[in-house]
């Protein structure tokens, strides 16, 4: 993490010490949130639109922290070793930019709609079979997570993992600002942020920002199967480095860099091969053939950084996810349930409903899928399609869960008039109905957006009885 004097860090961050006695003071590492306040560490208070960080500056002094950032409209700042700047965000932000600059490691920055976070510990987990890498902890990727990632970064990193999250235009042109990533990657375009950014045109070209802050020469690797980012890449308005190469990796033979050439799924994970590896045998412990898509964008990264194919293999099988992302569960009574209920957009949603598929030997195939929020005045299209997806032989039977899925529910219906397909306004009578229905050898996936809830489906159905 960052270990510098007070005085170094005022000038990395633009800003002047209140009190010039203060310089040698030393500085091990920055904190944000007050509650979680570890003594020696330099309190960086940011203002939003319903709190001001400044409140809690004087308690993190007397608590211990070895001094904080003061942003000079924010009145008289308390007394003790403060530095004095214009806007606490942009000088957390600087300070990330100068400490990146000074531990002087490689930088891989990942964005894309679906697949970031996955992606990032895949790429983590096969370059720490060669390299000192530090990724993004959890999911810490906006203006404040990604520069907070940096700062805890150890002083002899070598290659730095960045994931690149946003909801609007702007945000990731400002994260590849601070990073200058080497390597890119846009694991796709997906249809989340919809509904602030109007198309999903729009999406990609806010994906494709990060482009603009990318070193010269560097790598831009993309899911070649969204013909939406070599558009935006040639568009003029596109920032992108002098020299840029890209890569592309996707299940399309004709359009990809590399794909799968082979691929065996079961229970715990897929076996495959793809086009540019073919040696027998990569063996990934994750469900889901956009798993082994998110891993084609890894290789991609890895073979850039000239890891070998032992270290490739050892890297994959070490692998270890951040929580939350789809997970069986066998239930007491021996019920498989695929848990997804951290989030959900339609792709997602859709890759979802294929892990469901490529799952084989349960009675039946029994689909929870609950509303999509925040995709914009195509809401009850995109409904209809995850309906109409499920119902295409994948899906024996459907359970649409909140007002917007009467329309994937009706969708189905439709599609496939043979499906039993119920929707559900209240999660209890689901539940209930639910409980009723499944068969100890039957299989049950649950997805929705985070603000449905459905992990509560998920407990009702693993509990002990
Ligand atoms: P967030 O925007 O929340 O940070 P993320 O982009 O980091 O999300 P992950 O956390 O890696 O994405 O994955 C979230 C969910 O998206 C997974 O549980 C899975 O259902 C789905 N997913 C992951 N990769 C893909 C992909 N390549 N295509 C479609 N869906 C995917
Ligand atoms: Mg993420």
């Amino acid at each position: 993490m960052i270990t510098k004097k007070l005085g170094e860090v005022a000038v990395m961050c633009g800003g002047e010490l209140a009190h010039d006695h203060d310089y040698d003071i030393q500085v091990k590492g920055v904190f944000t949130d007050s509650r979680k306040l570890v003594a020696g560490r330099l309190f960086v208070p940011l203002v939003g639109e319903k709190f001001d960080g400044h409140a809690f500056a004087a308690a993190a002094l007397e608590g211990g922290a070895c001094g904080v950032l003061w942003q000079r409209d924010r009145g008289v700042p308390p007394q003790g070793p403060v530095i004095l700047v214009d806007d606490t965000l942009d000088a957390l932000q600087a300070m990330a930019k100068a400490y990146l600059a000074e531990v002087g490691c490689r930088v891989v920055g990942i964005t894309g709609s679906n697949g970031k976070t996955t992606t990032k510990d895949m790429v983590y987990a096969l370059l720490k079979t060669s390299f000192k890498v530090h990724k993004t902890g959890g999911n810490f990727n906006n203006h404040i997570g990604m520069p907070l990632t940096i700062l805890e970064m150890p002083a002899d990193t070598e290659i730095a993992v960045l994931e690149m999250g946003m909801s609007g235009r702007h945000e990731i042109e400002c994260l590849s600002a601070i990073a200058s990533p080497e390597v890119a990657v846009i694991t796709n375009i997906g249809e989340a942020h919809l509904l602030q950014l109007g198309s999903r045109h729009e999406i990609a070209r806010a994906k494709l920002e990060i482009a603009s802050g990318m070193k010269q020469g560097g790598l831009l690797v993309y899911h070649g199967d969204e013909p939406l980012i070599p558009l935006v890449l040639d568009e003029p308005d596109t920032i992108k480095p002098e020299g840029l190469k890209t890569f592309t990796f996707g299940m399309d033979p004709g359009k990809n860099s590399d794909y799968p050439t082979g691929m065996m799924f079961h229970s715990k994970g897929v076996i495959f091969t793809s086009h540019l590896h073919p040696e027998a045998g990569l063996e990934l412990p994750l469900l889901g053939q956009h798993n082994v898509i998110n891993c084609l964008a890894a290789l991609a990264v890895a073979d850039y950084f000239g890891v070998g194919a032992e270290e490739i293999r050892e890297g994959l099988s070490g692998l270890h996810l951040t929580g939350m992302r789809i997970e069986q569960i066998t239930a007491p009574s021996g019920l498989t349930v695929l848990s997804d209920a951290y989030n959900a957009s339609p792709m997602s949603m859709k890759a979802a409903i294929d892990v469901l598929d490529s799952l084989k030997g349960h009675r039946r195939k029994i689909a929870v899928l609950g509303d999509m929020l925040e995709l914009g005045p195509k809401e009850f299209e995109y409904h209809a399609e995850v309906g109409e997806y499920a119902a295409d032989g994948k899906v024996d039977m459907l359970y649409a869960f909140g007002t917007l899925s009467a329309e994937m529910a009706k969708a189905a219906r439709l599609k496939n008039p043979e499906m039993l397909v119920y929707h559900f306004d209240d999660k209890k009578e689901l539940i209930s109905h639910l409980a009723g229905q499944v068969h100890p050898k039957d299989i049950v996936l649950i997805k929705a957006s985070r603000g449905m809830k459905l992990e509560e489906v998920v407990d009702a159905l693993v509990k002990e009885d």
